[in-house]
């Protein structure tokens, strides 16, 4: 009899056994068929979810988190929800700034699915910058112009990104523990509207001589401003390669439309050659619009002194632009009118005395308002671009007239 009940017993301890074993088993199994890269601070941070559903968790990265950081303190510090039409996201990340031998393009990815602005909505500006620059990120406001500005601490990011390579795991959550301020200097909030530093531009004098944005003072106030006036989205790539909108910018902006409307390409990339003569900020705008780069031999740079200057008379002292159509062999010459720029945007004889003085407030003063009085004339390219001259060329001029040495404003009779 105990024989019998310690026999039957065994054998159910064994079945119980054989269960539990299998259910261990397949629990083992299942832990084993789970995503290799699952990581534990997914669930930490339930705010992480868009952007873990949009980049894997198996690829989550340190430079992820970054702009998942500074979009997420954006968004306590101007108070706002993810996808709020109001706000404009603005960083250097991914064009071209790197943290050491580290491309920052994943924190592209953190700002866009945190904040939700992108590329797509025109909420989101690329700001080109050279590969060493400090990576950074702003936030603006269409409706308080308030900018929030965070600029990543390089070492410390190169030190994560070095731990990611080896634990991945513990370099996210030991990155995720991380205050804001152990991440990012500075982190500044200021208000920027446009009406108010013109008004009052002495306080904000002291803002940039402190560089509260990292030296991205100009480049923030004047993007931020404009795209709160409703920037066009080809005017905002203008703008990312050049980093900032000046007049200068503008000026290129509006002799692009002006070429357009009297000087069409169906091919500019390949049919113009452009020539820079001379060269200003306006000139990335025509690389942007018409494809016209350097690096295509479509555009040439050519630098007039003083002296040369002088020599120039009546509308071709407005001399910005030589296009030639290699297509057509025509050509033509434009000018912008900045007396007709100081006009429009009521500047004062100080203002304009002052340009260039950057030891004063004048020099940002002078461009930001221009800017915005500009902005009214976007689609009125003719109230300051004008055709100096028109012309039939041949390949072998057009040749002569980019080719080092030579003047083409000389050899087109237009300068003495
Ligand atoms: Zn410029």
């Amino acid at each position: 009899m105990i024989k019998r009940i310690s026999k039957s017993g065994i054998l159910v301890g064994l079945a119980i056994l054989l269960v539990l074993g299998t259910a261990l088993l397949s629990g083992c199994a299942k832990e084993a068929s789970a995503p290799s890269g699952k990581i534990s601070v997914v669930s930490d941070y339930p705010s992480l979810t868009p952007l873990v559903d949009f980049v894997g968790e198996e690829d989550l990265s340190v430079l992820n988190l970054v702009g998942f950081k500074a979009a997420d303190r954006a968004m306590k510090e101007l108070g706002f929800e993810r996808g709020d039409p109001d706000i404009l996201a603005l960083t250097d990340a991914g064009y071209i700034a790197q943290i050491g031998e580290y491309t920052s393009e994943g924190a592209l990815d953190g700002v866009i699915m945190t904040a939700a602005t992108s590329q797509g909505k025109a909420s989101l500006i690329n700001v080109h910058k050279p590969y060493n620059s400090p990576l950074w990120f702003a936030f603006f406001d269409k409706k308080s112009k308030n900018c929030v500005y965070l600029e990543a601490k390089s070492d410390v990011l190169k030190t994560y990104l070095d731990r990611e390579k080896t634990g991945r795991d513990a370099a996210l959550t030991a990155f995720m523990k991380l205050k804001d301020g152990e991440i990012f200097s500075p982190i500044a909030k200021e208000n920027i509207d446009a009406a108010k530093l013109l008004n009052n531009p002495e306080p904000w004098q002291e803002k940039m001589v402190a560089r509260v944005f990292g030296g991205n003072e100009f480049s923030l106030i004047t993007l931020c401003n404009l795209w709160a006036m409703g920037l066009p989205n080809d005017f905002m790539k203008v703008a990312e390669l050049h980093d900032h909108i000046c007049p200068g910018l503008t000026s290129g902006y509006m002799i692009t439309k002006y070429i357009k409307e009297n000087f069409p390409s169906a091919n500019p990339r390949n049919e113009y050659t452009v020539i820079a003569i001379p060269p200003w900020c306006k000139d990335d705008a025509m690389i942007q619009i018409f494809e016209t780069n350097v690096g295509h031999k479509a555009m040439y740079v050519k630098h007039l002194t003083k002296e040369q200057q002088k020599a120039l008379s009546g509308e071709a002292k407005k001399v910005a632009n030589i296009f030639i159509n290699k297509a057509t062999n025509k050509g033509i010459v434009v000018g912008f009118d900045w007396p007709k720029v100081y006009e429009v945007a009521e500047m004062p004889d100080e203002a304009i005395a002052k340009f260039r003085d950057f030891t004063t407030y004048w020099w940002w003063w002078g461009r930001l308002k221009e800017d915005i009085a500009l902005m009214g004339y976007l689609d009125k390219p003719e109230d300051f671009v004008c055709t100096i001259k028109e012309f039939d060329t041949t390949p072998e001029q057009i040749e002569k007239l980019t080719t080092a040495g030579v003047n083409p404003l000389v050899e087109l009779g237009i300068m003495p």
